[in-house]
């Protein structure tokens, strides 16, 4: 047996116990004649005590940092306590020891502030995840991960699993293609996300299903992605979308409590899409604050429900405003004594790149209610009592307006907003807010590829009342150039995301289960019948045996993780990451292959210059 106990256990109640450990040399420091050794497993750490008597043994073979040692010996009360520890009260009086294994020194300290940069603790992962920050983290994942079965498992979900070989009919991402050997010429792509399995498991009459899955997406890494990340997926039959919302509303509290000890009583608020596109400019709110965006200006085209503020601005000269297609303001509260120097340092921040604003308009609403700002020239007194009034800005706050091309400036003003959230201190770590947000358009626009997509995915079912516009109508995709010009631009989907802190945690729809409207659907997106058939056939035929009405949603696993622990980044989350050019630094992969394997796939490497 190596070890009686683990590094984490022993206690005062155990002293004069004869105990054996087996781990880690935290850290040596020798007195004189004995020698401290701190010993650490993924328990804990436990301090050994070796005595005058070892010496000449320590001598002859010395310990170093990560050795992984055993020791055997009695435990004894310590007489220089540390209560920062568990087992901070005892220690092991030594009597025998043995090195199991040498170590290298290692390349950076395995302690919670490491000296190690991020390169190199990736290229020795296997260093780092002994390090308590990181293994925390991997216990909570893991935690999560208990949770989220345990709910599912007392709700009747089973997990499936789905394969990893699939077909590539690239709609959303890219795909990773794997090319067979055995089908020379024929490539797999790896899933997505498991979708159309589900799907088909419901057809199957599997009426709950759930996997802790894998998928896999070829985008460019922006923003904290991963090639490969895991999402918690999950389906549905005989299904409305206000059953969906309730069963993972259960789930997501049921996560809360057990890994965070928090009751979240509250029932989740609900938004529609356009609701967040209108007050917070974007479609994943946070929601921990207020701070609204008020539209003093907006294009006829779009929020055609909304009402602007417009009369408010226009007709002043002011041509910044005046030639604007979007004019949007907040009003950061208890702001308004900020300086010249504060100001000029936020209008910068809004000329970043990444922002790309030309300037900002500042209105100051001060204590005792009169008001100073830098277009004076153009609106009078009253006129910014108005403005004022219309951006819901008491005395005190700070009304800071941007202007330019709408989508370009809602962005912005969306950011600015979370920007000077943060500033304020109401983006607080530990209070945690979720948001459904619903009726999402079914399409939307891609600039890049010059088409319309599905926002969700080409599965997801129109809201009730527009599916029979959908079926009556003839879609006249080639004119399709500008929003609005679509004939179903103005279609929402039966679709929802669940937000949490301003971050999508998760997404689904009620699905198309119908061959009739899943080949309109198809067609909408500019697909021929063969290309169709030939991408989605198994789905139009598994359609025709009795499908199910049914729907479901994914959860982003890792970032769910990230953001239950307090992290930005869900790489801390993942044993093995990925850099921002999707490769894992301690294997060196993506990598070249053998000469041979090309032959055996028939595959001649042609590389075009980039
Ligand atoms: N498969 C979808 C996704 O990965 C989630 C869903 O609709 O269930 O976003």
């Amino acid at each position: 047996m190596y070890r009686t106990h683990t590094c984490g256990e022993l206690r005062v109640k155990d002293v004069n116990m004869e105990i054996t450990l087996a781990g880690w040399v935290q850290t040596i420091r020798k007195f004189g004649a004995i020698t401290f050794v701190d010993l650490r497993d993924r328990y804990g750490i436990t301090q050994l005590l070796f005595g005058e008597e070892l010496q000449p043994e320590l001598d002859a073979n010395p310990l170093g940092r990560e050795f992984v040692i055993q020791a055997q010996g009695f435990i004894q009360e310590r007489s220089n306590k540390n209560m920062n520890i568990a087992t901070g009260e005892i220690e092991v009086q030594v009597h025998t020891f043995k090195i199991l294994n040498k170590s290298a020194v290692p390349p950076f300290t395995i302690t919670d502030e490491t000296d190690g940069g991020d390169d190199l603790r990736m290229k020795y992962r296997y260093l780092d995840l002994r390090r308590n920050a990181v293994k925390k983290n991997l216990e909570l994942r893991y935690a999560v991960s208990r949770a989220t079965r345990n709910y599912l498992h007392e709700n009747n979900f089973m997990d499936i699993e789905t394969p990893f070989l699939i077909k590539s009919t690239p709609e959303g991402a890219r795909d990773f293609v794997v090319p067979s050997r055995m089908n020379a010429g024929q490539f797999y792509a790896l899933p997505q996300s498991p979708q159309t399995f589900k799907q088909l498991l419901m057809v199957s009459g599997y009426d709950r299903y759930y996997q802790i899955v894998k998928c896999f997406r070829d985008e460019d890494l922006r923003a904290d992605r991963q090639p490969e990340f895991t999402q918690i997926d999950c389906e549905m039959a005989f299904v409305e979308q206000e059953d969906i919302l309730n069963m993972f509303e259960g789930l997501i509290k049921h996560i809360f409590h057990e890994v965070k000890g928090i009751h979240y009583k509250e029932k989740v608020e609900r938004m529609t899409w356009e609701d967040a596109m209108w007050h917070y400019g974007n479609d994943k709110p946070d929601i921990r604050f207020d701070m609204k965006i008020a539209t003093l200006k907006k294009p006829s085209s779009v929020y055609i429900n909304k009402e602007d503020h417009a009369v408010l601005i226009s007709g002043a000269d002011f041509k910044v405003f005046d030639e604007a297609e979007a004019v949007l303001a907040i009003a950061a509260p208890g702001c308004s004594e900020y300086t010249r120097k504060q100001t000029d340092e936020i209008t910068e921040w809004v000329k970043r790149p990444q922002i790309g604003m030309k300037g900002m308009v500042f209105i100051k609403c001060n204590a005792d209610g009169t008001f100073k700002s830098s277009v004076d020239k153009f609106y009078n007194e009253e006129k910014l009592k108005a403005i004022a009034a219309a951006t819901n800005a008491a005395a005190g706050d700070l009304i800071l307006i941007l202007a330019g091309a709408e989508e370009r400036t809602r962005k912005a003003t969306s950011e600015l907003r979370l920007e000077m959230g943060k500033r304020r201190g109401y983006r607080k770590e530990n209070e945690f807010k979720l948001l459904w947000v619903l009726d999402f358009p079914l399409f939307e626009y891609d600039e890049e590829g010059n088409r319309w997509v599905a926002r969700h995915h080409p599965f997801t079912s129109p809201k009730p009342g527009d599916i029979e516009v959908m079926i009556s109508n003839n879609p006249l995709i080639e004119n399709a150039e500008k929003y609005l010009e679509h004939p179903y631009a103005g279609i929402k989907a039966n679709a929802y995301d669940l937000v949490l802190n301003g971050n999508e945690i998760g997404g689904g729809s009620i699905r198309i289960y119908q061959r009739p409207l899943q080949e309109k659907m198809f067609a909408a997106l500019g697909m021929s019948e063969e290309e169709a058939l030939h991408k989605f056939g198994f789905l139009l035929g598994a359609f025709e045996y009795g499908a199910p009405p049914h729907g479901g949603l994914a959860f982003g696993f890792d970032r769910l993780c990230a953001i239950l622990g307090g992290s930005e980044s869900i790489k801390d989350f993942i044993a093995f990451p990925k850099n921002n050019s999707g490769r894992d630094v301690m294997l060196d992969a993506p990598s070249t292959i053998d000469d041979k394997q090309f032959e055996e796939l028939q595959i001649k490497l042609d590389l075009k210059p980039a």
